[in-house]
């Protein structure tokens, strides 16, 4: 190093098994403002880095090498987007630099720094055009948004209802974290809407978080008729490299007020940022399940607070971990329990399945009643909907001779039955066989399928209902572009009568016809050793529940409110009773003193050490010295280290997959053993030929 030169401490994706080394440091002829992106040499090759606040000098001889170059085109990063991405990496167990950089689109850290010099360039000059453009326009008397394509015309907004007004007064007051608490129907997204006006008037961004953005298109077009004159972007994982890249700089250049995206959009650099929107914020789909396991939801109420800026959390089920903060006052609570324009909650009836024939459950996927229910709003001219969270024509095929069944020969689970191109599919390890023309393991002609998915119900369906316009929507309908939209204009357009569906088609649609909505199988997880299922179950009824009736007018037009049919072996569980009252209090207080007595979430904080090998006794092998690690460390006090289980579905893949729980009442206490066996579980990994990998789970979604 030169007397003259600059020490940079830089982020910076260091190879696998680089351990959390944070910072290195190189030089710079002269000073560099923490935030700037640059690139340095390491090993070999030239690699994107940011430069980062500096960490306290290390003493060592070695000479540091000299940063290439610095993005001077590029405005820094923020303080804030910094503390944020700091955070996420001491609470999630990674390192500093694997999440500076996974944060940021991939496609920034291929190009050099010449490269985004003329990126900035050109988005630069687009935005003087585009502005030239609407100032001419405006010269000429007409306005920038009638320029606008038709689609992209200025939507009025609705005047609210006292309670939707009283909800944005409330979440812009409060500063901190809102819980929107808001029946489906009952206008949350109006109010996202306004308030997000409102913040966007006082020249801020505003960024909405959704869990699937396909899943969602209503939501886009919505944000894009009211906000395309603000510079409305999306950030999700199913953009081109370019686009992502293209999106990303037009938040963190400014140019984009309004940020849509998905969970990794929580990381957007938005130097302006007043709001963050959290839609549905129970969605499992806000965690993300591998690399650094974040949970959006998480890291967006960290931001707000960080930032001081409001956070809203959406949602007519929130999660139980929500709604425990919300009673601790930790979060402001905001109810609406009304639906806009006073449309009935559909009738609740259960179908106890124990009281049907197992002769009729074979040949009819709805029971007699149900099946009767459908015809008659057929015959109304409504359209129905019917759910069932397995695709697939069956969960699997046997032999009656020799008991045969179709499992993977790679993973713990059955292939699944696919007719329409007679294959069988592991839907773990994606395996796709044909299917065989005898019994593989006796060579009896007389194999068949065993259950029901998707396919098998729409063929039964279709059979059942001579004529009926009957739509399929699930994961393999819907794999070609554009496939699901088309999908789901048919069903608005009222092109369809019957819809089928996985849980796919039960989150967020507005659709405006449904009678009567059905959900077959419903109890399958609820026995599972997942102590969230009958959260999941219960938000999954709750949401199909929205579907149904959200149109006044159509109750008006038949006697009674729109249907909600469950077929169920337990009709007397408590998600049942609950669904039926429509009360989800009483649903979250039951689940919370049972959590309670039982010592889980949100009473107690958990982690997942998990393990992937080659074999079961490896995994176990390493998981059990871990323990044993932990148990030496003093940080270990007040902690639980509960002993390694296989994962339910336990070999994906020729791995074995093994887990570990690690709990603690207190979630100092835990996130203080995390970072002290950090150095302990590093050194075990080559002690154990064989381990593949492990990773760390905190607050992890699936037990
Ligand atoms: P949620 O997001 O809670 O499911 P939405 O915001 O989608 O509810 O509202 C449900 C329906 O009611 C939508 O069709 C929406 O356009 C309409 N709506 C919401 N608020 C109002 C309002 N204040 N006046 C008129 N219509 C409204
Ligand atoms: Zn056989
Ligand atoms: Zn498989």
């Amino acid at each position: 190093m030169e007397p003259a030169d600059h020490r940079v401490d830089v982020a910076v994706e260091l190879p696998k098994h680089g351990g959390l080394a944070d910072l290195l440091s190189y030089t710079h002829p002269a000073a560099v403002e923490p935030g700037r992106l640059v690139q340095v040499p390491l090993g070999k090759r030239l690699v994107r880095a940011v430069a980062w606040d500096a960490s306290p000098p290390e003493p060592h001889g070695m000479a540091l090498r000299a940063v290439a170059s610095v993005a001077q085109s590029v405005p820094p990063l923020s303080p804030a987007w910094r503390r944020l991405v700091a955070f996420a990496a001491a609470y999630y167990q990674r390192s500093l630099g694997e999440l500076a950089l996974s944060a940021l689109p991939p496609r920034l850290r291929q190009l050099d720094d010449t490269q985004l010099a003329r990126l900035t360039t050109k988005l630069a000059a687009a935005r003087a055009a585009s502005a030239t453009k609407a100032a001419a326009s405006a010269a000429t008397g007409t306005t920038n948004t009638a320029d606008a394509p038709p689609e992209f015309q200025a939507e009025a907004s609705p005047t609210l209802t006292s309670e939707q007004h009283h909800a944005v007064q409330a979440i812009l007051a409060h500063g901190g974290a809102t819980l929107l608490f808001g029946a489906t129907g009952s206008g949350k997204t109006e109010v996202y809407l306004q308030a997000a006006q409102a913040v966007l008037d006082r020249g801020r961004q505003v960024l909405v978080l959704v869990p699937e953005i396909n899943l969602t298109p209503q939501l886009e077009s919505r944000l894009a008729a009211r906000f395309a004159a603000h510079g409305l972007t999306t950030l999700h994982s199913a953009l081109t490299p370019a686009q992502r890249l293209k999106h990303w700089m037009a938040a963190h250049l400014g140019h984009a007020r309004v940020v849509l995206g998905t969970r990794l959009a929580v990381f957007a650099s938005m130097p302006e940022l007043g709001l963050i929107v959290v839609d549905e914020e129970h969605d499992p789909s806000f965690k993300q399940q591998e690399g650094a396991r974040y949970s959006a939801r998480d890291l967006a109420v960290y931001r707000g607070q960080s930032e001081s800026l409001p956070v809203v959390l959406g949602s007519a089920t929130p999660s139980l971990e929500s709604w425990r903060r919300a009673q601790e006052g930790r979060y402001q609570r905001v109810d609406m329990p009304e639906r806009v324009g006073g449309a009935r909650w559909p009738k609740v009836r259960l179908l106890d399945m124990n009281k049907i024939p197992r002769e009729v459950q074979r040949q009819h996927a709805l029971a007699p009643p149900l099946m009767d229910a459908l015809r008659a709003c057929r015959a109304r001219g409504e359209q129905s909907l019917v759910l069932l969270n397995r695709r697939g024509y069956a969960p699997v095929l046997h032999c009656k001779s020799c008991a045969w069944k179709s499992d993977c020969p790679h993973c713990s689970a059955w292939r699944v039955f696919h007719k329409i191109d007679r294959s069988l599919r592991c839907h773990h390890c994606g395996l796709a066989t044909r299917v065989p023309k005898a019994c593989p393991s006796c060579g009896d002609m007389d194999i068949e399928p065993m259950g029901r998915g998707t396919q098998k119900l729409e063929e039964q369906l279709t059979l059942a209902l001579p004529g009926a316009r009957i739509k399929r929507i699930d994961a393999d309908s819907v794999r070609g572009k554009g496939a699901l939209e088309s999908s789901l204009s048919a069903v608005h357009e009222g092109d369809v009568d019957v819809l089928v569906g996985t849980q796919m088609v039960a989150k967020g649609h507005d659709f405006r016809r449904m009678g009567l909505v059905a959900v077959i199988d419903a109890d399958g997880s609820l026995f599972t050793s997942d102590f969230r299922a009958p959260e999941r179950l219960f938000a999954l009824l709750m949401q199909a529940a929205g579907r149904a009736g959200r149109d006044a007018t159509l109750d008006a037009a038949r006697d009674e409110a729109s249907e909600l049919w469950v077929q169920t072996w337990h009709p007397t569980h408590p998600v049942f009773e609950a669904l039926k009252a429509h009360d989800f209090e009483a649903f979250a207080a039951t689940q919370l003193a049972q959590r309670q007595l039982a010592g889980l979430p949100p009473w107690t904080s958990l982690a997942l050490l998990r393990a992937d090998a080659k074999s079961a006794d490896v995994a176990e092998a390493f998981l059990q010295a871990a323990s044993q690690a932990a148990l030496g460390l003093p940080e270990c006090e007040g902690v639980t280290i509960y002993p390694a289980v296989p994962l339910h579905v336990s070999k994906v893949a020729d791995v074995e997959r093994m887990q570990m729980l690690v709990e603690s009442p207190s979630r100092i206490a835990l996130q203080r053993l995390l970072a002290a066996w950090h150095a302990p579980l590093q050194a075990l990994r080559g002690q154990h030929k064989g381990l593949l990998r492990f990773a760390l789970d905190v607050d992890p979604l699936q037990i």
